[in-house]
């Protein structure tokens, strides 16, 4: 198609993105429309449009730019003018949109300041190539500033501006800057927090700021220092940020900076601001012992919830925060914001979900549910001196096994090559030409034969495998059984709800809540240890070894006849095997494994 046969009427378009990061280096909407009036005066071009919008080109669904193209459709104007091809679009579909409007005719001419894409082959391909690379530019750079966004927030480095308190680190190179606390007004911060926890209203706290303190906020680019305001005040009060928490492209994330306030007192402050306080995200709040504790009646999983109750201070209702109402006392109308030092509790239950079957049982408080935890670990708990002792007497234990266990690999070795050379007796025998009419040995005989000495060939490999391993696990398991008793009462007294809910775990299995009572079936290592401390309470924590003498010698002689228990195994029954290994253990001759049933066949495999 030749252009020239066409008057050229131009349809004039300018873009900025604001908020994209790649458009940061392009002229303003101002300087690009200065270039295009200058080209088309220069030119004298027929210029019907000058039009312009700030929206990124990512993304379909500019309405100026479609406005531009719905131009074209009709015959308004059938060229466009602009300050460069990646001004009219960063993705592919808007680009096949004009190279199509190019194919049909009704885009004759693109032009730019420096250079002209007309209707043809070539200048279509180029144009293609330039919506390509500012495609892959746009591409590129959200990549890498997606990467650099994922690794800070991974970090625990919320991006954007620190609020009041703290300081955007501005000497460490873009993408990997902290947040460090604002030495200036840190403590202040904190102070305004411990002020609202002890219930002191919200506009006293505002006072005591800007009147007592004289405190200033920060001056910014464009804000210069001045007092705190009431906004900014609930604001700060209300922001999750303060307790080391924000929230980013759709999830919370644990920060990395220092806290101002801890997340329980944060969250008291926000049950007092009422209204005004931060919206807590019940996914935020975890519990410890969920979806690890069966229901005793119903066999239906236990679940957790939490309660929030106030005391008011006016009139001494108490009332519990709802959905519908956690601001006001439905009693006297005051708003809990206005309280003076209002009792706030908290309540922490576990019940059964009922979600299997109507069920009667009713719900425990979680500090109920942890003493019970704390009663079992106590009556485990061992002292450090018993452990050291029992620990040195398994290792002792299995040094003494170790000849054992190789004397044991041994001949189930030998008995694995007896069994290797019974089979290929038997292969040579039936092959063998004076069985050539199976008189020595029949199809069917040869094939069961073959098939029970391949059954115990395997057997006889796996047990080689775990002859040495085993032993040496349930060592390993006893020595850790062992700490655990020793130390699981003190572990359990932190806030980390992982540590708690091993710790748990680790107790036993079966676990399930019946009548408020928790029931478990403990681990038998464990349970072994609970009765060597009923017998023997000098076992346990509390009791120094230097205030009652309580010698090697004693534990040993005690102990001797228990061997069993500090190996984990008398509860634990071994396979049959590896019981009787332990009667080889105590002395006894070890026996071939394979004798007996195929030891009369020898007769068969020798007389070839
Ligand atoms: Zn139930
Ligand atoms: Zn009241």
């Amino acid at each position: 198609m030749n252009t020239a046969d066409f008057v050229l009427t131009y349809g004039a378009y300018s873009r900025r993105s604001s908020e994209d990061y790649e458009d940061r280096q392009v002229a303003s909407i101002e300087s690009q429309e200065r270039e295009l009036k200058e080209v088309k005066e220069r030119l004298n071009l027929n210029v019907k449009q000058l039009v312009s919008e700030s929206r990124s080109a990512h993304t379909i669904g500019r309405p100026v730019f479609n406005q531009l193209l719905a131009d074209l459709e009709d015959g308004v104007i059938n060229a466009i003018l602009t300050y460069h091809p990646n001004r009219l679009c960063r993705n592919a579909f808007d680009a096949g949109r004009l190279i199509y409007l190019m194919d049909e005719g009704k885009l004759l001419e693109i032009r730019t300041p420096s250079r002209v894409f007309k209707n043809t082959p070539e200048d279509k391909f180029m144009l293609n190539l330039e919506f390509g690379i500012s495609k892959k530019d746009s591409d590129d750079k959200s990549v890498v500033v997606k990467r650099g966004l994922r690794n800070k927030i991974e970090l625990g480095w919320r991006p954007g501006v620190a609020p009041h308190g703290y300081l955007n680190d501005r000497a460490t190179e873009s993408g990997h800057r902290r947040i460090l606390i604002d030495p200036e007004r840190f403590e202040f911060i904190k102070q305004i927090f411990q002020l609202k926890y002890k219930g002191v209203p919200t506009m006293e706290i505002l006072r005591i700021v800007n009147e007592d303190w004289k405190f200033k906020t920060r001056p910014k680019k464009r804000y210069p220092s001045e007092p705190l305001s009431c906004s900014s005040l609930y604001k700060l009060l209300g922001n999750p940020f303060y307790c080391g928490k924000y929230f980013y492209s759709g999830q919370w994330h644990e920060g990395a900076h220092e806290k101002a306030v801890e997340p329980d007192i944060f969250d008291q402050i926000q049950i007092m601001l009422g209204d005004k306080g931060c919206r807590r995200q019940p996914k935020t709040h975890e519990f410890a012992y969920t979806g690890m504790v069966r229901c005793g009646e119903c066999s239906g999983m236990v679940t957790a919830e939490e309660k929030w109750q106030i005391i008011c201070s006016k009139c001494r209702n108490k009332f519990a925060l709802t959905r519908k109402n956690s601001s006001i006392c439905p009693e006297c109308n005051t708003l809990i914001e206005e309280m003076d030092q209002p009792r706030i509790l908290y309540y922490s239950y576990y019940h059964c979900g009922k979600k299997i079957k109507p069920c009667s049982q009713k719900s425990i408080e979680v500090t109920d549910l942890e003493e019970q935890i704390q009663l079992i670990l106590g009556s485990i708990e061992i002292s450090d001196f018993f452990l050291s002792w029992a620990v040195a007497e398994i290792h002792k234990d299995l040094e003494s096994e170790k000849d054992f266990r190789e004397d044991k690999v041994k001949s189930v070795q030998r008995a694995h090559e007896e069994c290797r050379s019974k089979l290929d007796n038997l292969l040579k025998l039936k092959i063998s030409p004076l069985n050539s009419d199976g008189s020595l040995m029949s199809d069917e005989k040869f094939k069961t034969e073959k098939q029970a000495l391949e059954t115990e060939l395997t057997g006889l490999e796996k047990q080689l495998n775990e002859v040495d391993n085993r032993m040496i696990q349930k060592a390993q398991e006893a020595v850790d059984k062992f700490d655990f008793a020793a130390n699981a009462k003190a572990r359990f007294e932190t806030d980390d709800l992982a540590v708690k809910r091993e710790i748990l775990s680790t107790l036993g299995s079966n676990l399930t809540l019946k009548d408020k009572k928790l029931d478990l079936q403990p681990h038998p290592i464990l349970n072994a240890i609970k009765k060597i401390r009923e017998e023997e309470p000098k076992v346990s924590r509390g009791v120094e070894p230097s205030n009652q003498p309580f010698t090697k010698a004693q534990m040993d002689a005690f102990y001797s006849s228990n061997i069993t228990v500090l190996r984990g195994r008398e509860s634990n029954p071994l396979p049959q095997d590896y019981a009787l290994n332990l009667h080889y253990c105590k002395g006894r001759t070890i026996s071939s494994p394979c004798t007996g049933r195929y030891g009369a066949r020898r007769v068969v495999s020798t007389g070839s």
